[in-house]
């Protein structure tokens, strides 16, 4: 018997009662490997209600016990680094060195909670009007709801539940249905860590668990990452029920090459930032962008090789570069947009199509693919591809490349490589982009930083983890005070103020 997928409630795994499940598959060989319980409306407020009942204990507990949960939690995750990794890479198909990146970059987050007393720091002054005091404080707004993407089953929920609890928060997790095992495995070892039942929770579930979460008014705020399409759903709903909500959506990062650009730099870039986790990754480098022709030609026929000797296999192979796309349907998707991209006039160089593993036959691989001459207008530009195929879109000029990283619909990565300082200089200055990096491929920020992108990458006025983090997760109060030794100046009938004008 297929082994099912549970939620997890008020401290433990809860078996789904609403009768409706998903299939999970193991990308390498495309058989199904468990099933996941899908949260009926009920199921869903069931959380809900576990999730505000232990609110006002936890918003009550001081910042710094809060935080020490958060300390014996960073130490489980490492202890069980390798365990988790493996869960993580069975279901998403991901090599074991990127699986523990990811986690890696979660436990950072962790670390940036733990240090979260700092941040709720308020702030006073002293004296505003004689004898009268004013501070600022923030509080936690109450339960939180995650919905999260396969594509980073552990990093993504991390980014978001480690600050939303530190900061005093009960949270809601709904982790995508294609890889939902590590998330549960993660609670548990939150629960251990001390962290009170009720304060996290998970809801396995598609649509109809998230729509409650859209709606019950017990969610004061959702933090969601995935596509733009569902991103933008989720954004428009969650503010039409009075819910603060971010959502992270998707991207297409291009990677500029100046002439004068260390070109051995730039191949080992890309083909780290396209290919690695088969471009299945919110900050994948999928257009490059050489500035003038000899730019182009030399860039083409240096990465051409490369990718032809990408290692393309399980994660159960400790030389794989890279594994399969997640699903039966994202493999179709990435094989449609190659034909329109042929179709549209690209020029394929190199095409990791036949690529066909034995024993792994039924198994949703491709190999890298490479097209040049791709213009502004062509389907494989315009939109998302997210898997292992980059485009080489050729520019005339500097100028030129800024203009097409501006005018793309979304705005979440992008990076320049260079020698020149002022070329540097002035692209992230004009850029419309959240993230940017020089001669870095793929600048997502660190945890004490915050992450998030502009355009259509990202809908809501926080970016995730750091300090926007945490203004995401608090209400700001500030309090005027006066006390009876103060001066007393009568009934007052006009705004207090601090000037004499
Ligand atoms: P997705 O939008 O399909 O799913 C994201 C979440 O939304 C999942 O939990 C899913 O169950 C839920 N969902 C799906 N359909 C829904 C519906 N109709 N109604 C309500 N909820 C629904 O995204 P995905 O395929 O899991 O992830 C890939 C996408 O995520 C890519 O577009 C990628 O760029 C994006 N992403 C963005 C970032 C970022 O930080 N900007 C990070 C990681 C991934």
């Amino acid at each position: 018997m297929t082994r099912t997928v549970e939620h997890f409630i008020n401290g433990k795994r809860v078996a789904g009662t609403g009768g409706r499940t998903a299939n999970i598959t193991d990308p390498s060989r495309g058989e199904i490997v468990a099933t996941v319980a899908l949260a009926s409306a009920d199921e869903t407020r069931a959380a809900i209600a576990a999730a505000e009942a232990a609110f006002p204990a936890w918003a009550a507990t001081p910042a710094s016990k809060r935080v020490q949960v958060m300390f014996a939690f960073r130490e489980a995750l490492i202890k069980n680094l390798d365990e988790l990794a493996e869960l993580l890479s069975q279901e998403h198909g991901k090599t074991i060195p990127d699986a523990k990146g990811e986690i890696a970059r979660g436990i950072e987050v962790v670390e940036f909670a733990c240090g979260i007393p700092t941040q709720l720091k308020g702030e006073y002054s002293e004296a505003v009007a004689v004898g009268v005091d004013t501070y600022s404080i923030r509080q936690p707004l109450g339960v939180v709801a995650g919905i999260t993407p396969f594509n980073f089953p552990a990093m993504v929920p991390l980014w978001m539940y480690p600050v939303s609890l530190a900061c005093g928060n009960t949270f809601i997790l709904k982790p995508s249905e294609k890889d939902p095992s590590v998330t549960v495995r993660i609670a548990e070892l939150l629960t251990e860590a001390g962290l009170p039942d009720g304060v996290f929770n998970i809801v396995q579930g598609d649509k109809e668990a998230v729509d409650v979460l859209l709606t019950d008014p017990r969610i004061e705020a959702i933090s969601f990452v995935g596509s733009t399409q569902i991103g933008h759903y989720i954004y428009t709903k969650g503010c039409e029920n009075g819910k603060r909500v971010q959502a992270l959506c998707g991207a297409k990062n291009h990677l500029v090459v100046m002439p004068d650009a260390d070109m051995d730099q730039v191949v080992d870039a890309l083909i780290g930032s396209a290919y690695g986790s088969a471009g299945e990754r919110c900050m994948a480098i999928s257009v490059a962008v050489p500035v003038g022709e000899d730019t182009a030609d030399e860039l083409v026929k240096r990465l051409a090789p490369r990718i032809r000797q990408l290692k393309v296999a399980p994660y159960t192979d400790p030389d794989s570069d890279m594994g399969p796309v997640i699903t039966k349907e994202s493999l179709d998707r990435i094989n449609k947009f190659i034909d329109e991209g042929l179709e549209q006039g690209a020029n394929l160089v190199v095409d990791g199509r036949d690529l066909k593993l034995q024993g792994y036959e039924d198994g949703f691989f491709l190999g890298g693919c490479l097209f040049d001459n791709v213009t502004k207008d062509m389907s494989i530009y315009k939109q998302e591809i997210f898997g292992p195929v980059l485009s080489v879109l050729r520019a005339k000029s500097h100028e030129e490349a800024v203009q097409l990283i501006n005018d793309h619909e979304y705005g979440n990565g992008t990076a320049i490589f260079t020698r020149d300082g002022d070329a540097a200089r002035d692209f992230a200055s004009r850029v419309k982009i959240g993230m940017v990096g020089i001669n870095v491929p793929i600048p997502v920020p660190v945890a004490y930083h915050s992450f998030g992108g502009w355009k259509r990458s990202l809908f809501g006025d926080h970016h995730i983890h750091g300090a926007e983090g945490v203004r995401f997760n608090t209400r700001l109060k500030t309090m005027t005070t006066r006390w009876p030794s103060g001066i007393r100046s009568g009934a007052e009938f006009n705004f207090q103020r601090s000037s004499d004008v």
